[in-house]
């Protein structure tokens, strides 16, 4: 590293960065990170962990319900917000404290500040008068909640950064956008017992992932309490002496304590200099990047959610991962963004892996399909009208499955070992040929023996 401060730079610890800097300075090599906020990033923060405890938290209303049909009679239950509040950041401090001391223990540098570039190998340390040079320089800086611009009254809405810190829960909340933090949000605030809205100017929610997958979640989620509005937009947000007011596209005032707006995230780059490094981005305003996460400068590469390719944590570690292993353990590798399964902690949630049946219609022409509905044994007990989707997209002439989807208790759970057998390229026979194991929700998954007709398609 002739002449650098450091071998490694890298900009942001959160998923991806700190799994990159440990792993390089784990080898010896001198590295340091800067974070300008809290140490574990989007994550562990303000994302899945918080949001986590939260979908926990809400999970209790609907368990209270089943219990009594189970013949408990339960307590008066009542939920205190702000007990819940204290003790979620009294976790997430001490998840941030991990990743520190993991940091530390590995030997990086670590810095609290805004590093911004002055030229492909020195870095400012913002507040801090300080210049720092290194070598290589990896940007890990994430993402961040977006607002639409010019939208009158958006300075009264909230994004996901701040529903984790409302200083107290609202009667009603109208939430914006038809994404998964949107439809998570909803399913935690609704089950929280607050008055929810869902508003979304598509016709469905969930885009992109499989149409039966968005509609039956549409509809259970609606059986839930959440009210769902469709093929309507915000035209404005009128604060008045009771709450604010959401004027919409379609006519309907909704009123409200609180509007969130999970309408999309997008790459954090602003204020970061990329232009005195050379940087180039794509036209999404991601940093481009090729499959080893390089960029168009050679000493510069970049992970995570910066890159808008598959934006969860686990693939920002993976590529941090890869970074580490080319760069510093002479092993090169790239992660295969192929079969990454993902959830929706929905309520019900969802698990998807692999194609939706429209993705494999248009890659394979023909395809088969599997796909079931029922009542859960736990609901149906009760007289509960919850019912579970599963469904398997099968390209016809290799007979893999190239696509699984499951909307119904503990779905994410189902789907990361479904994956493992769909990534190695399972056949519905060998599928089959596992034994089913009763009695689960689970079990569903092998013993769907008949392909699916559409109603419209159908015979008649
Ligand atoms: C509400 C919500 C829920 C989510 N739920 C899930 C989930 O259930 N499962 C899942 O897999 N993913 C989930 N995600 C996505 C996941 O959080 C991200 O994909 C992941 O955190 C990306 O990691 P990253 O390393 O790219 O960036 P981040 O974790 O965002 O880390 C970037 C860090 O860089 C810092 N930084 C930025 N610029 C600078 C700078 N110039 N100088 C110094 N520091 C800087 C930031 O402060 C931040 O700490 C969720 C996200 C949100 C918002």
């Amino acid at each position: 590293m002739a002449g650098y401060d450091y071998d490694l730079f890298v900009i942001g610890a959160g998923s991806g960065g700190v799994r990159a800097a440990r792993m390089a300075a784990l080898t010896g090599a001198k590295v340091a990170v800067a974070e300008e906020d809290r140490v574990g990033g989007t994550c562990v923060v303000r994302g899945c962990v918080p949001k986590k405890f939260m979908v926990y938290a809400s999970e209790f209303a609907h368990l209270f319900e089943l219990a009594e049909g189970y013949g408990w009679s339960a307590p008066q239950s009542a939920f205190d917000w702000k007990t819940f509040l204290t003790r979620k950041d009294v976790e997430i401090g001490r998840l941030s404290g991990i990743y520190a001391t993991n940091l530390q223990k590995s030997g990086a540098d670590l810095f609290h500040g805004k590093a911004v570039f002055k030229d492909a190998h020195t870095l400012e340390i913002v507040g801090k008068d300080m210049m720092v040079t290194a070598d290589k320089i990896l940007i890990a800086t994430g993402g961040r909640p977006l607002i639409p611009p010019g939208l009158e009254g958006s300075e009264h809405a909230i994004t996901s950064n701040e529903a984790f810190h409302l200083p107290q829960m609202p009667k009603r909340i109208v939430i914006v956008g038809g994404g998964f933090i949107a439809v998570e949000f909803a399913g935690i605030f609704n089950g929280l017992g607050v008055d929810t809205t869902l508003v979304y100017r598509g016709a469905t929610i969930l885009r992109g992932f499989d149409e039966d997958v968005r509609n039956h979640l549409a509809e259970e989620v609606n059986k839930r309490g959440v009210r769902i509005i469709v093929g309507a937009q915000h035209e404005r947000i009128e604060k008045t002496a009771a709450g604010l007011i959401s004027h919409l596209s379609n006519g309907i005032a909704a009123p409200s304590e609180v509007v969130m707006f999970a309408t999309g995230r997008e790459p954090y780059v602003e204020g970061l200099g990329l232009d005195k490094a050379g940087v180039a981005l794509n036209e999404r305003g991601a940093v481009a990047v090729d499959a080893h996460s390089r960029t168009n400068v050679d000493n510069i590469w970049a992970v995570g959610d910066v890159t808008d390719r598959i934006n969860l944590t686990p693939v920002a570690i993976r590529e941090g991962s890869a970074f580490a292993n080319t760069e510093f353990l002479g092993k090169p590798t790239t992660f295969d963004h192929d079969m990454v399964p993902t959830a929706v902690f929905s309520q019900p949630p969802v698990g998807t892996v692999g194609m939706t049946e429209a993705q494999a219609r248009h890659a394979f022409g023909k395809v088969d399909i599997y796909l079931t509905r029922f009542r859960p044994m736990k609901e149906v007990f009760m007289g509960a009208q919850d019912r579970v989707l599963m469904k398997l997209v099968v390209d016809e002439s290799t007979q893999r499955i190239v696509g699984c989807h499951i909307v119904g208790p503990d779905a994410p759970e189902m789907i990361q070992l479904a994956a493992v057998a769909i990534k190695m390229g399972v056949t519905k026979a060998q599928w089959d040929d596992t034994c089913a194991l009763h009695p689960t929700v689970a079990e569903e998954l092998v013993t769907m023996r008949d392909k699916y007709v559409q109603p419209s398609l159908g015979m008649g």
